[in-house]
């Protein structure tokens, strides 16, 4: 026999992801478990009524019962953010490839990595970081481009949502995040002031055998990560050089099987462009080697180009749980030892900030989104207008600053705006069209 994958065909709503792996345990005895995390969502409110009220967040453990008690874990999480429907695909694709290629007896080299790495690693999955918000995406009208989770609008506010990866503790509110309630990149009223982050940070904190991580997102075909050079604009981070190797060399084992899969090599970069990440919090606050992983080119690309996306990202789930599994020239036990020597956290409660909210039809100029190309007004420079955009809470998607343009993903507001101070803009995709 040889390696299965492809076990995805089509686009999933969240509700299908959820069933899909609530029926593992029953179909995989003894390989997995399944667990609710504590605390639940704001709640959704759409048009899918089926789906109302606060949500659970799971988190699926996959390993055998061979091996040692506690293991070295890799933790894969579906971004939180919502537009990013490659990645419900690509939790499932990874999960099953675990799950489906356990076959001690099958001499496919692939299938007996499989099986050494989880008699010796274990694999934990968060298949959906923003409940909410990826129902509001995928069953809304209007709101394909949905990215923030549901909290309800503060009174007398008009926007509801809050960017939940920028919503983590470490430089929560700096620069890359606004204090905007509109903004699509508003990083809350506080650090784990969501249920979502909060759970992630619970989590991490209740398992120390996790060290590392996946927060998988697109697009970009692109692995960020923090580094010693840091970023744009949260200026340099201390990333010790011996991390670093560390961290380069798991970007080249993933690489290697990324591309595997279709011949692309994803670019790596620094995600110290945006304050209150789960990759910084991860790295930073916990000891855990946490990536942001920028999978495809499209939000919602055609559903093949999805489904090679989504084997790219269980290549690379693959790829760190075989280095977890300490087959590779990493120190596993030396960074094992570090995350045990961290002080217990206290676990972070739910907050009150539920109340009962409707989302309203919007005017087509407050949810539609283009994606463009943008040249600064009158030479200016790319870094510093860039900069001066993040302060106005504009979403830059583009990360890292070299060329002469940056990429933009604007409302029709913010677009006439820039064209108003003469900036040079070229759309190359209006991120509303219905598929
Ligand atoms: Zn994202």
């Amino acid at each position: 026999m040889a390696f299965r994958q492809r076990f995805v065909t089509s686009y999933l709503d969240p509700l299908a992801v959820e069933t899909e792996f609530k029926s593992y345990p029953g179909k995989y005895p003894g390989l997995c478990t399944l667990e609710e995390l504590p605390l639940a969502t704001h709640g959704y409110t759409g048009v899918h009524t089926p789906a109302h009220g606060p949500r659970k967040m799971y988190l699926l453990r996959i390993s055998s019962s061979n091996g040692p008690a506690t293991k070295p874990a890799v933790l894969l999480m579906r971004s939180p953010h919502a537009r990013e429907w490659i990645n419900g695909i690509a939790v499932v694709e990874a999960a099953l490839e675990f799950l489906e290629n356990y076959r001690a007896d099958d001499p496919d080299p692939l299938v007996q990595q499989i099986v050494t790495t989880l008699d010796s690693a274990e694999i934990l999955i968060v298949p959906e970081g923003n409940p909410d918000g990826a129902l509001y995406s995928f069953f809304d009208p209007g709101q394909l481009m949905w990215r923030k989770n549901l909290r309800p609008p503060p009174s007398g506010g008009s926007c509801a949502g809050v960017d939940c990866n920028r919503n983590f503790s470490r430089y929560f509110g700096e620069a890359g995040s606004s204090s905007v309630q509109c903004s699509d990149v508003y990083h809350g009223p506080q650090a784990f002031s969501e249920p979502e982050s909060a759970n992630i940070a619970n989590l991490v904190n209740g398992r120390r055998n996790i060290i590392f991580a996946i927060d998988s997102h697109s697009y970009g075909q692109a692995i960020y990560r923090p580094n010693p050079n840091g970023g744009t604009y949260i200026s340099s981070l201390p990333v010790p050089l011996a991390d670093h190797a560390i961290y380069t060399r798991l970007e080249q084992l993933m690489n290697e099987r990324i591309q595997s899969v279709n011949g692309a090599v994803y670019s790596t970069g620094s995600t110290s462009n945006h304050a209150g990440t789960s990759d910084e919090y991860l790295f930073f606050e916990q000891n855990v080697f946490g990536f942001d992983l920028e999978c495809g080119q499209d939000f919602q690309p055609p559903v093949e180009d999805a489904l090679t996306a989504s084997l790219e990202v269980a290549a690379a789930t693959r790829a760190l749980a075989w280095c977890a599994s300490g087959h590779t020239d990493v120190n596993i036990q030396s960074l094992l030892d570090r995350r045990m020597a961290l002080d217990a956290r206290e676990t972070i409660s739910a907050r009150p900030a539920r109340k009962s909210w409707t989302p309203i039809e919007l005017p087509p100029e407050r949810w539609r989104r283009f994606i463009c190309t943008c040249r600064p007004p009158g030479g200016r420079n790319v870094i510093s207008y860039a900069s001066d955009l993040q302060e106005r809470a504009f979403d830059i998607a583009s990360d890292d600053l070299i060329g002469p343009e940056l990429e933009l993903i604007l409302s029709a507001e913010e677009l006439v705006s820039l064209l108003r101070e003469g900036a040079h803009i070229e759309v190359f995709k209006d991120a509303y069209a219905e598929k």
